[in-house]
């Protein structure tokens, strides 16, 4: 599915993706089909809840994740241009590079969230504060910068969290 590029906005004939040999460890399900309809920015804790369905093959990878109430998600943005290097944002005519925008559409399109983690189902995550569409392959997971740095300092994350193991 190619974007319709806006007014002002240029691309480059970008290099054939290889996409780095980057292995897609599960697939998120949130309500939104179309991008018009999902949250610009997702707010952890805010938002409907989504499920992280990773693939059973990582289910050891998943061992302590229940000890930390936020996480970081990196998803692969697989409906986005990969050639825009100006952007017209919300077809405001304000253009802006695209590394100085959270925008989708980039050479790599990865995206991040900091979500809230609500309940495990076996290998699905249940979290708030995400914002791609149903179907995003999801790249990583990893307990959230700050909570790291709470377990340094006092040997814990706030945790553990009462979560519903399937
Ligand atoms: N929170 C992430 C970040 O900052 O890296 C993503 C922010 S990006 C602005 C979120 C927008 O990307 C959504 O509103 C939607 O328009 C678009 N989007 C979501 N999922 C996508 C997908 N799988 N492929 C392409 N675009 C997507």
């Amino acid at each position: 599915m190619e974007i319709d590029l806006r007014p002002l906005e240029e691309t480059v004939t970008a290099p054939a993706p290889d996409d780095a040999g980057l292995v897609f460890i599960g697939r998120i399900r949130t309500p939104w089909t179309g991008r018009g309809q999902c949250p610009r920015q997702g707010r952890a804790g805010e938002g409907p809840l989504c499920r992280v369905e990773i693939d059973p093959l990582w289910a050891p990878a998943l061992a302590g994740l229940g000890d930390f109430a936020r996480l970081e998600l990196l998803y692969w943005l697989d409906r986005a241009r990969r050639d825009l290097v100006v952007q017209n944002p919300g077809h405001s005519g304000a253009t802006r590079g695209t590394f100085s925008i959270r925008s989708p559409n980039r050479p790599n399109p990865i995206g991040t969230a900091e979500v809230t983690l609500e309940g495990q189902e076996g290998c699905t995550l249940l979290v708030r504060g995400l914002d791609c569409l149903d179907g995003t392959p999801l790249l990583d997971v990893k307990p959230a910068r700050r909570q790291l740095a709470e377990i340094d300092e006092t040997g814990t994350a706030g945790g553990p969290r009462h979560c519903v193991k399937g």
